[in-house]
């Protein structure tokens, strides 16, 4: 059984002491939690629960606290892959609800896996899915400040294999902050988030350049040829770099690697394989 997390990417954690502690503490608790919900639930139900608590956790970008886009609004997207059956669902641009990976999860058991916007929305609300405002005050002070200048990344993901061999990956975004209304994140795409039975991989960083790179089904399918995790991480990324992409990403193989990597300084994560380790 193995576990990796990652709470994506945030330059202030290099300057800021006290958010870089605080988002150790929360990624080391999380990745605790995720793995003991691993000794009795599957790779599935374990990235949806893990990525629910980072939803949950106000320091990052996704579900509760997640970037207010140019015109105001909160849209949220998160996805899922299941790597035994392949199945691949996920929301888009979703408003006013409080864990997307909750929904996410419900649309595993349907034909349409993958829906956006308003239909998004009205399908969580006929299974159950309450309102819910994500807005913190703290990223209402930033969006009046109007700190889009710099993009603030801090997307979450969780990649797990379980007791009887089988991976999952799960990630969710509220986007990189500031964008038109409509665009679409890479994190409830296949670029973004990939698994089947060889390998799983979580992806965060500028969704645009992650789309290009088709980032973890790359990795998967390289994986799933036979390419070492390490390897297949190192050379997707490396083919980012005529186009100065910027991504980083958590993986597991079935063989048992687990692999970080990251283009820039740089994406904040944790492991559970034996013992948890934090970003430093
Ligand atoms: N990948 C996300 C996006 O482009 C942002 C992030 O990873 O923080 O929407």
């Amino acid at each position: 059984m193995k576990l990796i997390i990652h709470g994506g990417f945030f330059s202030e954690s290099q300057t800021n002491q006290e958010i870089k502690k605080a988002k150790q503490e929360a990624l080391a608790e999380i990745v605790k939690l995720g793995y003991k919900h691993l000794q009795s639930h599957t790779a599935v139900e374990t990235v949806v629960y893990t990525v629910s608590l980072l939803e949950d956790c106000d320091l990052f970008n996704a579900g509760t606290g997640s970037q207010i886009q140019s015109d105001g609004r909160i849209r949220l997207s998160a996805s899922l892959m299941d790597g035994k059956t392949m199945r691949f669902s996920g929301v888009i641009n979703i408003e006013e609800v409080k864990n997307p990976i909750c929904i996410a999860e419900k649309l595993l058991g349907y034909d349409d896996r993958v829906l956006s916007g308003k239909g998004a929305q009205n399908f969580a609300r006929e299974n159950g899915f309450d309102y819910y405002n994500p807005e913190t005050p703290q990223r209402r002070k930033e969006y009046e400040q109007k700190l889009s200048d710099s993009i603030r990344l801090g997307t979450v993901g969780c990649v797990a294999l379980d007791i009887l061999g089988n991976l999952a990956a799960a990630t969710s975004t509220g986007g990189k902050g500031f964008e038109i209304p409509g665009r679409v994140s890479d994190s409830a795409t296949t670029a973004g988030n990939y698994a089947n039975a060889f390998g799983a991989i979580s992806c965060t960083g500028v969704g645009e350049d992650i789309v290009s790179g088709a980032v973890a089904s790359s990795i998967v399918i390289r994986v799933t040829d036979g390419m070492p995790l390490g390897l297949a991480v190192e050379k997707t990324l490396n083919e980012l770099k005529p186009f100065e992409g910027f991504a980083g990403v958590v993986g597991i193989s079935a063989r048992g690697e687990l692999y970080h990597a990251d283009t820039h300084p740089y994406m904040v994560w944790a492991s559970f394989d034996d013992k948890i380790e934090v970003f430093s």
